[in-house]
């Protein structure tokens, strides 16, 4: 006699279920979580910001304490040239443009905001070599706004864990899909979340499936029976 089988259909997990998921599995694992990159004011913050573009936080780390001790402030990086700051950042990405707009973006906070880092969206996209994720991170780090900066570890993970529709192919579209599913006071928190969860777990060539926590209804895991594989891995 032919043997008969069941098949249990399990309900597909909601939208709101899976942010549900998502953060609280974050606000137990990383209750904690802030940037990586080393500063003591909302300058130096910006200028590490601006030289992470392409670069990863270690380098920056390295080089930022000796430009810092030499650029102690808006008023002296305004007053170098761009050859004198070239020279304590020639190892990150893009050293060339990068020293240009520090020196143009602290020539701007003389010029135009006192010699203070605006905490103001528009006022901050306006300075040279700022950009809407650098925006984004300075008002959510120094200012702990509800901003979500949407880098490529965000985009890849948001998209691996299905938290975003596959149509979201832009970091702006993301960001938009994020901010309107995370409670707010959650948005700065789960900025840091996903990118280090990209960093160090979810890694662009080979994600560590086996060793991830969301595992279990992530539509991309490699090791869950019921995943999809690949399900939603849009890159940017
Ligand atoms: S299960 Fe795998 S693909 Fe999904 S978030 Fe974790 S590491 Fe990434």
């Amino acid at each position: 006699m032919a043997a008969v089988r069941f098949f249990v259909l399990q309900k597909p997990m909601t939208k709101k279920e899976r942010y549900e998921r998502f953060i609280a599995y974050f606000q137990q694992a990383m209750p904690e979580a802030n940037t990586e990159l080393h500063y003591a004011n909302p300058f130096q913050l910006l200028c590490a910001v601006m030289l992470s573009a392409q670069c990863t936080d270690k380098r920056v780390n390295m080089v930022t304490p000796a430009l810092f001790e030499a650029f102690p402030t808006p008023q002296a990086m305004a007053e170098a040239t761009k050859d004198e700051v070239l020279y304590y950042v020639k190892s990150v990405s893009y050293p060339n443009s990068k020293a240009e707009h520090l020196v143009k973006m602290a020539q701007m906070l003389m010029e135009q905001h006192g010699g203070e880092v605006p905490g103001d969206f528009d006022a901050l996209i306006a300075l040279p070599g700022v950009g809407r994720k650098t925006a984004n991170v300075m008002l959510s780090v120094a200012w702990g706004e509800a901003r979500m900066a949407v880098d490529t570890h965000v985009f890849r993970v948001s998209h691996r864990l299905g938290l975003v529709a596959r149509t979201a192919d832009t970091p702006f579209k993301v960001e938009r899909e994020l901010v309107k599913n995370i409670p707010a006071d959650d948005i700065p928190r789960a900025h840091h979340w996903l990118l280090l969860h990209g960093r160090y777990v979810c890694t662009s060539r080979r994600p560590h499936c086996e060793r991830c926590g969301l595992s279990a209804f992530c539509p991309s895991s490699a090791v869950h029976p019921s995943s999809t594989r690949g399900g939603n891995g849009t890159q940017p």
